[in-house]
């Protein structure tokens, strides 16, 4: 059949079916269900194969994505899973996290009138469905090359070094690897076991992956580069450390920041009778903040039989987060408050009894740029409540800043580094991911490790301690 014969020209995207709000509620398992074959190839046939793939100019880790399309049209998922893996080392985390309407899809001919290709769910689909992934075991090169901190950064870094050849060991705090894939994003929109076989991928090429280890604490990167022989370190610590609100009551039991709520949950299954770990069982929780993490915290405390309201001190258009997961968050019956500045948590006895918020209103018209926030009166209003959490944002832990020599920090505890090489000011230091631009997204903290990776190669074949 001609090409153009098949084509799909529907302007709407294929929806991807979803578990029930009634059932989800009450379970950890995802969400989001995928596609089946036929959902797959209705969607992959409204890929145009525009020649100068526009597309591939909105990810930022190059992938092909005409080709892979064209491949599910062709029933051939293992190929378009080739073609996958040629670019990310996390194509099934990619197709369900990344935010693809600002990356690749946002610059899809499709969406110029009607809804792009939804790139994303066929990457996940290719990634999910391939049956034979062929993993092409590297001649070592003799070089070794650390890798601190296993989030998809590192675990980029260490897959393109890997498969270049080089010995690389990646070293992590936690028990467990894979970063705010791991401890933060919750089993309802990423399946522990989908990212365990991604990992386990980079295990297969040779990557040693040693949890348990903080550098800084463990070893010093100078131990790393001189007792240890590491010809290179790439630095991935990413931005773990919560901020707060600085508010009377934020010290109060049951605060909690996001990340050692979601810690706890994600990481600690604290929601399960299997294990040991602590939580609260809220009644009713009020999550501070807008963002994806706020969306997360939130929907973890429905699932936790809470009533959840998320405070949030802009409008419901401002908020950072991807609008599936506001859609999702307010289908499991999460309320929300904007336009809300909660300036104290009050208590009854040491136990939180509710917080109290400002009415917030814009002073600059919505055509500026940046909004700037006032009060709106005097008067303040309660929510009752007898949890917090806090998810305002997060910075970069001081641990690596504390103990180590020659790599330069910014005002805010950034590592600073090349934008395009990712060289710190330490010869022989790279650093990329959110410990470098602050709280960003997965798919730029790939990009970053790619980058990394790439400029750890060259620079080592300039310096002739490899030849290949
Ligand atoms: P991280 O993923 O933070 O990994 C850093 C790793 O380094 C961690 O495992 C840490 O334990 C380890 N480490 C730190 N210090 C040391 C040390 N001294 N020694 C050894 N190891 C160390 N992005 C999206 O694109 N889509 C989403 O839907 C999304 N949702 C999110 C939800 C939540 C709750 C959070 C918190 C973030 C979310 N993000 C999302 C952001 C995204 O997860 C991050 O931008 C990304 O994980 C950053 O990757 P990274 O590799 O730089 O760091
Ligand atoms: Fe799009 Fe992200 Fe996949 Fe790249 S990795 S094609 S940006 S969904
Ligand atoms: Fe297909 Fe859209 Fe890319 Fe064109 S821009 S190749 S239609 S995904």
């Amino acid at each position: 059949m001609p090409e153009n014969k098949r084509i799909n020209l529907s302007k709407t995207d294929t929806p991807m079916p979803v578990a029930d709000p009634k059932d989800r509620i009450n379970t950890f398992d995802e969400v989001e269900i995928g596609y089946t074959d036929a959902l797959a190839k209705q969607e992959a046939l409204r890929c145009l194969d525009c020649k100068h793939k526009p597309c591939v100019s909105g990810c930022p880790v190059g992938i092909d994505i005409p080709s892979f399309i064209k491949c599910i049209v062709n029933d051939d998922i293992d190929k378009a899973n080739d073609i996958l893996s040629k670019s990310s080392a996390l194509p099934a985390v990619c197709g369900r996290v990344c935010p693809q309407e600002k990356q690749c899809q946002a610059k899809c001919v499709r969406g110029k009138n009607g809804d792009p290709v939804a790139i994303g769910k066929l990457e996940r689909y290719a990634a999910d469905n391939c049956t034979d992934k062929k993993i092409q075991i590297p001649k070592n090169n003799g070089c070794k090359i650390a890798v601190i901190g296993s989030g998809p950064s590192g675990i980029t870094c260490a897959r393109e070094l890997a498969i270049m050849g080089y010995k690389v060991t990646i070293y992590e705090a936690l028990h467990s690897p894979g970063g705010v894939m791991t401890y933060g994003i919750p089993e309802f929109r990423l399946p522990r076991d989908i990212l365990d076989k991604e990992i386990h991928n980079l295990s297969e090429l040779g990557v040693s992956i040693q949890t348990n280890v903080v550098i800084g604490k463990t070893f010093s990167i100078d131990e790393l580069m001189s007792k240890m022989e590491y010809k290179a370190v790439y630095i991935s610590t990413g931005a773990g450390t919560p901020k707060f609100m600085e508010i009377p009551g934020e010290t109060l039991p049951g605060v909690y920041s996001a990340n050692e709520f979601l810690t706890r949950i994600n990481l600690m299954h604290a929601y399960s009778s299997k294990y040991d770990t602590p939580i609260m069982q809220p009644k009713r929780t009020v999550v501070i903040g807008g963002g994806n993490v706020a969306m997360d915290a939130a929907r973890c405390a429905v699932r936790l039989n809470s009533d959840v309201t998320v405070v949030y001190r802009r409008s419901e258009e401002d908020m950072p987060a991807r609008k599936e997961e506001i859609l999702h968050a307010k289908e499991e019956g999460v309320k929300f408050q904007f336009l809300s500045q909660p300036i104290r948590i009050h208590d009854k006895n040491g136990k939180i009894s509710c917080v109290e918020c400002n009415k917030m209103k814009y002073t600059t018209s919505t055509a500026s740029s940046v909004k700037k926030l006032s009060k709106a009166g005097d008067e303040t209003f309660f929510i009752e409540t007898d949890c917090v959490i806090i998810a305002i944002g997060s910075c970069v832990n001081s641990i690596i800043k504390e103990n180590s020599t020659g790599v330069d920090f910014d005002a805010s505890g950034k590592i600073i580094a090349n934008a395009e090489t990712m060289q710190t000011s330490k010869p022989g230091v790279y650093a990329g991911g959110d410990a470098v631009t602050g709280s960003a997204t997965v798919i730029l903290a790939m990009e970053a490790g790619k980058k990394a990776a790439m400029n750890i190669h060259k620079d080592l074949m300039e310096k002739g301690e490899v030849f290949v």
